[in-house]
């Protein structure tokens, strides 16, 4: 499939005049569309809810946009249930789904009424300690092994950190009822960034066998069962979109195999997208600033691993658009690259591309989600803008690029960097 920008080059053209390259800008519109059409595709389970995973873009702007469509968030970390409550979440609005907790942000999730969710056995009687044990509470399930789909491995559950053995999950449940437990969440994540419709109804039936079998064995009152993330987006050119549509039946499908003759026909559907919520609704616009002629072809761009970090950091492919080259043939073989001192901070590597000329925008797709997220000040790079293409066609900032002054900001507690903290 053809990989299309949401924006022209005279719209990127105007935008250039308010705000400097290299920026973040996000798709109002493409957000609330898809928003809704994932709240339709389950729309058969009355309890049905997002809880949009806010590591993937914490920007409050775009979190009251997803609220505006329903939405709650999943936060993993003490300043995203901050955010979460600033912009008005509350109670069950808040899924809590970290790993490692720190004592502070258990008390922070407690108080603000979030859904619990814990990630290991011994967190049991850390929250008891640290918060209290709340009446609902939700656990993470690991079933170990290859997590696989037909014959392709999606991936590896067996070696990731997160979760409770099906063994601990039981034993769990039994304990947390003597603590008071009254209702009980089941959660799992298994498969990252996957680009079929089957993953979520597999991943459904593992945890609706799980919940049957774990209220025969505890009493248990299940209520919800959370599929948590890994929806993919089709990075690349050659991959089709998920059918979101297709994904919500095949789960409604193995809901009424397998809860409804259990008598579990009540159970709430919760999902923790990040990924599939924003990725697509968000692209990196920069400029061609340099270009160097050396064993290979290089196009410097103003932008750099600070402000996308997935190529250097996993090898992504993020497509890119030379804007107004569109229809343009792509003869000229280049590494796109950052300003980084390192050589891993490249955007694109023997892509095929037309021929670029100093001044180009260059729009990196795909970047709505662990993109601007991400960043770091690596080199002493600054993070940049965030700006928000409304649905009537203007902009609004949404965050601020960062200056010289926030970079130093740290050192307030001292007065050597006085001259420059201004
Ligand atoms: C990262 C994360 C998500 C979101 O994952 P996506 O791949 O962006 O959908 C959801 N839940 C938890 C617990 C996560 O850590």
């Amino acid at each position: 499939m053809k990989k299309k920008t949401f924006v022209t080059l005279d719209q990127v053209k105007e935008m250039n005049q308010q705000y400097p390259t290299p920026f973040h800008l996000y798709d109002e519109k493409g957000i609330r569309e898809n928003a809704r059409k994932l709240k339709e595709a389950f729309s058969w389970n009355k309890g049905f809810r997002e809880y949009f995973a806010v590591k993937a873009t914490p920007n409050p702007f775009i979190l009251k946009i997803l609220q505006e469509e329903g939405c709650g968030t999943d936060c993993s970390s003490l300043t995203e249930l901050m955010m979460s409550e600033a912009c008005g979440f509350t109670g069950s609005d808040i899924m809590f789904s970290s790993n490692v907790t720190p004592a502070e942000e258990f008390k922070k999730a407690k108080e603000l009424g979030a859904f619990i969710n814990l990630d290991d056995f011994t967190h049991i009687a850390f929250l008891e300690e640290t918060a209290g044990i709340p009446e609902t509470i939700f656990c993470r399930y690991n079933p170990g092994g290859f997590f696989k789909l037909g014959t392709d491995i999606m991936d590896n559950p067996g070696d990731a950190k997160y979760g409770f053995t099906k063994e601990q999950l039981i034993e769990g449940f039994k304990i947390l009822k003597t603590k008071g437990v009254k209702q009980f969440g089941i959660h799992s994540f298994l498969a990252s960034n996957t680009v079929s419709n089957e993953y979520y109804p597999m991943l459904a039936k593992i945890l609706f066998e799980l919940a049957v079998e774990v209220k025969e064995k505890t009493g248990a009152d299940i209520k919800y069962i959370n599929l948590s993330g890994g929806i993919g987006i089709p990075y690349t050119p050659d991959k089709e979109p998920n059918d979101i549509m297709v994904i919500g039946e095949g789960v409604r499908k193995a809901f009424d195999e397998i809860l409804v003759p259990a008598g579990m026909g009540d159970v709430s559907i919760f999902t923790e997208l990040g990924r599939f919520m924003l990725a697509p609704y968000g692209c990196l616009v920069t400029k061609a600033i340099h270009e160097k002629h050396i064993y290979k072809e290089y196009i410097g761009v103003d932008a750099c691993a600070v402000n996308l970090m997935r190529p250097a950091m996993y090898g992504s492919y993020h497509h890119i658009t030379v804007l107004g080259k569109e229809d343009a043939p792509c003869d000229h073989k280049y590494d796109v690259t950052g300003s980084l001192c390192e050589n891993n901070d490249k955007f694109a590597i023997d892509r095929m591309l037309p021929k670029i000329d100093m001044g180009d925008y260059l729009v990196i797709h795909d970047t709505g989600a662990h993109g601007f997220a991400m960043g770091y000040n690596y080199n002493g790079k600054l993070k940049s803008a965030e700006v928000l293409l409304q649905e009537d066609g203007t902009t609004k900032l949404i965050r601020r690029a960062e200056t010289p002054k926030d970079y130093f900001a740290t050192f307030d507690f001292c007065d050597i960097l006085d001259n420059v903290k201004q």
